[in-house]
C-alpha cells in the first residue's frame, strides 16, 4: 500500500495514465490553435477538438454540436445561471434552485439577487432529495430558470431529475443541470433527463484540472444564452477564448474511459464502498449515515460519528485523504451547510466525514480505512466525557450544564 491514501474522490480525481498518453502530442508536436483556419497545425487541433467533443457527447447523449467547452463546471454554473438570466430578462426574473446545491450555483444566485433576480432556495427531505412537487409549487408566471444538481458533491443524493425535466418541460421553463458528480460515474441522457443545460468538469472523472463543458440544448427548446466572455466568437458566440486542446484531448479521452468502464467500474466501487459501510458500522454503535440509502452515488459514503468531532477524527488519521462535514471559513468551523439542510442537527454536522473512492481505491485501501477509522473513532470517545455518560444512560438533554 502507498501512502497517503486518497479516500477524496469528490474533491477532485486522480488522471489516468491513459488520459495522459492521450494528450501528450498535443503540447509540442501538435501544437495548432484550433481555430485557425488556414494550415495543418490548425486543421490538426481542430480535429483533436471535435474528435474530443465527439467522445464528451457520446457519454452524455448529446449533439457534439450542442457543448461548450470552458473552464470547468464553476464556469459553466456561471455561464448557464448568468447567460440565461440575462437573455431571458424580458420573460421574468425568478430563478428556483436548491438549498443544498454547490457553491458554484448558490454563490451565482446570490450575486443574481444582487442584481434584482427573485431566488427560491428549495428545502430537501431527510434525504437529501428535493420533492418534484415542492418545485412545481415554487413556480410562479415570472420564473425563467430551474437549477438542481444531479448528484450531490457531500452525501451523494442523486435527486429525481428526469421528474423535475418533466415538469419543466409541461411549464415551458428552462432547466439546468449540475451534473459534475454523476456524469461518468452513473449514466446520463440529456433527452431522458429532461435537462436543458448541463454542467461537468473533467478532472472529477481522472481528467485534467481546467477543463469543462457546458451543454446547451439545440432544438426542443433551442436555448440562447449571453456569453460571459467575448471575444472571437469561439464555441458559436458563447464562450470567446482559444481552446486549450491538450486539455480537451483529456476530456474527450476520460469521458471515452468512464464510458467504456462505467457498467463494471462503478458495480466493483459500490461494493468497496458497501464493505467500507459494513465494517465501520458493523463495529462501532452511533454512526450515522447521511443522505439516502440506495439513491446515491457509487463512489460515496457519508458518515456521521456521535460524540466525536470530524475535525480531531481527520487529524488522527493524517494518512488517509479525507473530507469532514466542517468547512473552515476564516475563524469559525461552520457545520456543512448540506448536513443542515437535511436536519442533521449542528454536533452530527461537525462529527460527519465524507469517503470518496474512485477508480484507483483498492480493497486493501477499503479495509485499512475502515480500521484505521474504527480505531480512530474509539480512541476519541475513550475521551470524551460526552459518551461516557451517554454510555451510562444519562440523558445529556436533561443534564443541567453549569453556567460560565
Ligand atoms: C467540483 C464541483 C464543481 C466545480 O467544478 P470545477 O471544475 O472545479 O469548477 C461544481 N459542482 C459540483 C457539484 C462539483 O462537485
Amino acid at each position: 500500500m502507498k501512502f497517503p491514501i486518497f479516500m477524496d474522490n469528490h474533491s477532485t480525481t486522480p488522471m489516468d495514465p491513459r488520459v495522459l498518453e492521450a494528450m501528450l502530442p498535443y503540447f509540442i508536436e501538435k501544437f495548432g490553435n484550433a481555430a485557425s483556419r488556414n494550415h495543418q497545425f490548425g486543421w490538426e487541433a481542430e480535429e483533436a477538438v471535435e474528435a474530443a467533443r465527439a467522445q464528451i457527447a457520446k457519454l452524455v447523449h448529446c449533439d457534439a454540436k450542442e457543448l461548450v467547452f470552458t473552464s470547468g463546471a464553476t464556469e459553466s454554473d456561471n455561464l448557464a445561471l448568468r447567460g440565461v438570466v440575462e437573455m431571458y430578462k424580458d420573460k421574468g426574473n425568478h430563478v428556483i434552485t436548491c438549498m443544498t446545491e454547490h457553491r458554484a450555483v448558490l454563490d451565482t444566485c446570490k450575486a443574481l439577487e444582487k442584481r434584482g433576480i427573485a431566488v427560491t432556495s428549495l428545502p430537501v427531505e431527510k434525504d437529501g432529495r428535493v420533492k418534484p412537487e415542492e418545485v412545481r409549487n415554487a413556480i410562479t408566471d415570472k420564473t425563467i430558470l430551474i437549477s438542481v444538481m444531479l448528484a450531490n458533491n457531500e452525501i451523494g443524493t442523486i435527486h429525481p431529475i428526469a421528474e423535475i425535466g418533466k415538469i419543466a418541460k409541461e411549464k415551458g421553463i428552462l432547466f439546468h443541470c449540475d451534473a459534475t458528480q454523476g456524469v461518468g460515474k452513473i449514466p446520463v441522457d440529456v433527452n431522458q433527463l429532461g435537462v436543458d443545460l448541463m454542467s461537468f468538469t473533467a478532472h472529477k472523472i481522472y481528467g485534467p484540472k481546467g477543463v469543462g463543458a457546458l451543454y446547451v440544448r439545440k432544438k426542443g427548446p433551442r436555448v440562447r444564452l449571453v456569453p460571459m466572455i467575448d471575444g472571437g466568437g469561439h464555441e458559436r458566440g458563447m464562450r470567446s477564448g482559444t481552446l486549450p486542446v491538450p486539455l480537451i484531448v483529456g476530456f474527450g479521452k476520460a469521458c471515452e474511459l468512464c464510458d467504456q468502464e462505467m457498467p463494471a467500474e462503478s458495480k466493483r466501487i459500490a461494493a468497496m464502498r458497501d464493505r467500507l459501510q459494513a465494517q465501520i458500522m458493523g463495529a462501532l454503535d452511533e454512526c450515522y449515515l447521511n443522505g439516502h440509502p440506495t439513491e446515491r452515488l457509487p463512489h460515496n459514503l457519508n458518515i456521521s460519528f456521535a460524540y466525536v468531532e470530524g475535525e480531531a477524527l481527520l487529524m488522527g488519521v493524517k494518512e488517509i485523504a479525507l473530507s469532514s462535514g466542517s468547512a473552515c471559513t476564516s475563524a469559525t468551523l461552520e457545520p456543512s451547510y448540506v448536513l443542515r439542510a437535511l436536519g442533521v442537527g449542528s454536533d452530527l454536522a461537525h462529527s460527519s466525514i465524507r469517503f470518496g473512492l474512485g477508480r484507483f481505491t483498492t480493497d486493501e485501501e477499503v479495509d485499512y480505512t475502515a480500521k484505521r477509522m474504527v480505531a480512530a473513532v474509539t480512541r476519541l470517545r475513550e475521551m470524551s466525557p460526552l459518551y461516557e455518560m451517554a454510555k451510562e444512560g444519562i440523558d445529556l438533554k436533561s443534564v443541567q450544564w453549569a453556567a460560565h
